[in-house]
């Protein structure tokens, strides 16, 4: 698909709130936000209304959010149009809960499996069915972290570095990374499952499996009757939280600087999208890798879908307010 149509499509916006997890039960901590049954609305304490175009409260299961928010993209996807969804939030807010991404085949907790693995399932599913839709598959996973690539299907230390090439046809390519092609739904919950393992984790003080990098999981799918392709990206963004809670030092504090830069971009992208939609703004996908590696998947006519994760206990007060405001800015 290009992006000289002149429809815009809008950037939609998911509000999640998790429940309270046992530490918060454990320290006392109450629940800061309510929701208006049947309306996307949620409200802050007693006065401020945050309205998106949907919201999941805490007993929303992993179904819902999947059918309601993500799998309108997919079918988008299979006319040759770009998707990307989007995880943001404050660490242990349940992006990567809400994502898949400690997905292993292992797991029992079926009602509990996140949007990746229920994607995988969906496109074979629909592959499956053949017809028009017989397509090729290709997966690749990666991190930014200190704004380099990691390629997490190779983890390899001494691989030559991986960079962003726009091509006019193709669009962004990422030079040096491995996409793997793959003909069953098995093949691509593997790479989802050993991607997952190779995640960098550093800890911090708010949260020992906290996550100061982007994973990006894309999906590519091309069609053998016409070679269209398109591309889905599932995101789960570094932790939105400030410096100051997370006692960043030395090396820690510059992964926060940078983390922070590819969050700030985003928002800056995805409000010019919005801002582009009414007259033509400048975008600035060149200020952060994570916005460069999906500037043709946001905007134009991809579908994105930011979910914004949130805790509802009144400790994350303030960082739930930055959330609600991110998002809304989104709109
Ligand atoms: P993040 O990736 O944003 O740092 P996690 O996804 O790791 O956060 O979630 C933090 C904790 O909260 C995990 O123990 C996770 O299992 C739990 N959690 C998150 N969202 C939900 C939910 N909707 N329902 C139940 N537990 C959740
Ligand atoms: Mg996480």
């Amino acid at each position: 698909m290009t992006n000289n149509e002149a429809k815009v499509i809008p950037v939609r916006v998911a509000l999640r709130c998790r429940p309270l997890v046992p530490k918060e039960l454990n320290e006392g901590c109450e629940c800061c936000l309510t929701f208006s049954p049947g309306e996307p609305q949620v409200i802050v304490g007693t006065e401020k209304a945050f309205t998106y175009d949907y919201v999941f409260d805490p007993m929303a299961e992993q179904e819902e959010v999947f059918t309601v928010a993500v799998s309108p993209l997919l079918s988008g996807l299979f006319k040759g149009y770009h998707a990307t969804v989007l995880a943001y939030g404050q660490t242990g807010s349940g992006k990567t809960f809400s994502m898949g991404g400690t997905y292993t085949s292992a797991q029992e907790d079926q009602p509990c499996v996140g949007v990746i693995p229920r994607v995988i399932q969906r496109i074979f599913q629909e592959k499956d069915k053949g017809g028009s839709c017989d397509f090729t598959l290709t997966v690749s996973y990666l991190e930014i972290y200190n704004e380099d690539i990691l390629d997490l299907l190779c983890p390899s230390k001494d691989k030559p570095a991986i960079s962003i090439r726009e091509d006019p046809k193709e669009g962004i390519k990422i030079v040096g990374l491995t996409e793997r092609v793959v003909r069953s739904a098995q093949e691509m919950v593997a790479c989802l499952e050993l991607g997952n393992s190779s995640r960098t984790v550093g800890s911090t003080a708010m949260n020992a499996e906290s996550s100061r990098s982007h994973a990006i999981f894309t999906i590519t799918l091309e069609q053998r009757s016409d070679s269209m392709v398109s591309k889905l990206h599932l995101v789960d963004l570094a932790g939105s939280e400030r410096q100051k809670k997370t006692k960043a030092e030395g090396d820690r504090l510059k992964e926060g600087i940078s983390i922070n830069r590819g969050l700030l971009a985003l928002g800056n992208v995805i409000s010019a999208l919005g801002e582009e939609s009414k007259k033509g703004t400048h975008v600035p996908y060149r200020d952060s890798k994570v916005t460069r590696l999906l500037q043709d998947s946001l905007g134009g006519n991809s579908h994105t879908l930011m979910i914004a994760c949130v805790s509802p206990a009144d400790s994350n007060i303030e960082e739930t307010i930055n959330t609600l405001r991110y998002a809304d800015r989104a709109r």
